[in-house]
């Protein structure tokens, strides 16, 4: 079945002619008709776009052009504006908004010739760990629990991992902030990475904390993030944090395997309340790569523990700031009012969620008079201790290896009365994030419920050579090869 093919798999046909990229697009059509009712996983679908830009691709692959995602059906999550296609950020503040202008990722997409299948489902504003608090509805994990309970996606990008899971689509790009690249794809049992702050240009993405923003792909290789991230990635001289480097082979990194390099296990990740399984995965990766020919070394990150509490502070106040734009006069919906505060008040109230809204409350009290150096200012003074950290354990190690996530995927509905344990969910990606480092999440196996769970490889900045390396070692070992159930009972 065409929709079983990996990225790099469907690739190759294509350019042995072995079916056409009409086809390829119609096969991933054809899943989403029969799994999105179910699970939610697009916002808008945008079959015809797919379909004229499926046949632009064959014109090519008929001339013998090969663009490194010609022909490859992707679904871009719905955070990066697509010039013609409605951009929500899953927020109903943004419902009806038609953006004028492409995103620099997804405008490099489309010169490497891939089709946009249509916009992944996300938390609103990508602010979750759940998609519980996306405007549209809550996504579905395609993988299911022995007691039938539905599970979260994870979030904020769960929309794209679930799509890719269930095999709607070939690949998908995701932004991470705290984890919502990583999470969602150990939840869904997918790969995720994460580059360095600044390898792909943030133009274009709904901002939610600009400091953080970081877009990445996520797909079911550590192969295929590679081929895709070479083609997001690059300098944009439109966003003035964007790095100004040249974008190495990741898809040759893949293959160098680990002899000779140091990983590190930071030992402050250890916690008398991780599951024995998730500890006991920890334990295989750290061998696999220990066959591989790796060094393991114990390593300190002594500021972890200031991770989530610093995340909790900067990420809301720089969102509150951003999320100002959001008022009825320029962007999105509008909602009257008898003056101006009035039209503000009501677009803003009916406009935003109850996570968004929290956030914002947060962000603006962090931010206020007299709190700005209580609270912001000494976020950012311990996120340069978190930096320090991370610098001091690269000058012993090459990469370190920890879990994604504390839990494999939980049920809709779990947590939500409870913000705190909904943010412990990022514990073990947040302290990346705030270091600005490369992360990969890479499928290693399952708990004792069936679901994936997966292992995070966090790398120097702007050395997602080695993080690639790491993953695909630890992929290889792993062979995981499970489907959700939704998608292996599905006919040929
Ligand atoms: N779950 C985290 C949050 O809610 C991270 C989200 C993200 O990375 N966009 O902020």
């Amino acid at each position: 079945m065409l929709t079983d093919l990996s990225l790099v798999e469907a690739r190759d046909g294509l350019r042995r002619r072995a079916f056409s990229a009409a086809e390829l697009t119609e096969a991933h059509l054809d899943a989403v008709a029969a799994l999105n009712p179910r699970l939610n996983a697009f916002i808008t679908v945008s079959a015809d776009r797919a379909r004229a830009q499926a046949v632009a691709a064959d014109a090519k692959l008929a001339a013998g052009e090969s663009g490194p995602l010609l022909g490859l059906p992707l679904a871009i999550k719905d955070l990066f504006c697509t010039e013609g296609v409605r951009t929500t950020a899953g927020s109903r503040i943004l419902e009806p908004f038609v953006p004028p202008y492409e995103s620099t990722v997804t405008a490099n997409l489309l010169r490497d010739g891939a089709v946009f299948l249509g916009k992944a489902n996300l938390d609103e504003f990508a602010m979750g760990s759940s998609n519980m608090t996306s405007a549209f509805g809550p996504v579905q994990n395609p993988w299911t629990r022995a007691d039938g309970a539905a599970l979260v996606p994870g979030g904020s990008s769960g929309g794209s991992c679930a799509a890719v899971a269930a095999r709607m689509a070939l690949g998908a790009t995701a932004t991470d902030t705290g984890g919502s690249i990583r999470q969602p794809a150990s939840f869904c049992g997918i790969a995720g990475v994460k580059p360095t702050y600044g390898r792909c240009s943030r133009w274009g993405i709904v901002a939610f904390a600009s400091s953080l923003d970081q877009a990445g792909p996520v797909a079911r290789t550590v192969g295929d993030c590679a081929v895709m991230l070479g083609s997001m990635a690059g300098f944009d001289p439109r966003d003035s944090t964007s790095a100004d480097r040249p974008v190495p082979d990741f898809a040759a990194a893949c293959r160098r395997g680990v002899r000779g390099l140091r990983i590190g296990v930071p030992r402050e990740y250890r916690s008398d309340a991780m599951p024995a399984e998730i500890e006991a995965l920890w334990q295989q990766g750290l061998a696999w790569l220990r066959d591989g020919g790796a060094e393991i070394v114990d390593v300190s990150l002594p500021h972890t523990k200031y991770g989530l509490a610093t995340y909790y502070i900067v990420a809301p106040a720089e969102a509150s700031s951003n999320l100002a734009r959001y008022d009825g006069v320029r962007f999105g919906r509008r909602v009257e009012g008898e003056d101006l505060t009035e039209l503000y008040e009501r677009t803003r109230a009916e406009g935003f969620g109850a996570e968004v809204r929290r956030r914002i409350m947060i962000g603006t009290y962090v931010l206020s008079a007299g709190y700005y150096d209580a609270y912001y200012l000494r976020a950012q003074k311990v996120r340069a201790l978190i930096l320090r950290d991370f610098t001091d354990a690269y000058a012993q190690v090459d990469a370190l290896l920890t879990p994604t996530a504390p839990s494999a995927a939980f049920a809709q509905g779990d947590k939500m009365d409870d913000p705190v344990a909904m943010y412990l969910n990022d514990v073990f990606t947040v302290p990346a994030s705030m270091a600005g480092v490369p992360g990969l999440s890479v499928p290693a196996g399952l708990d004792p419920q069936g679901l994936p769970l997966g292992l995070q490889v966090l790398g120097r900045p702007f050395d997602e050579e080695t993080v690639f390396a790491v993953g695909a070692v630890l992929e290889r070992a792993a062979g995981f090869r499970h489907l959700p159930a939704i998608r292996a009972g599905a006919p040929a």
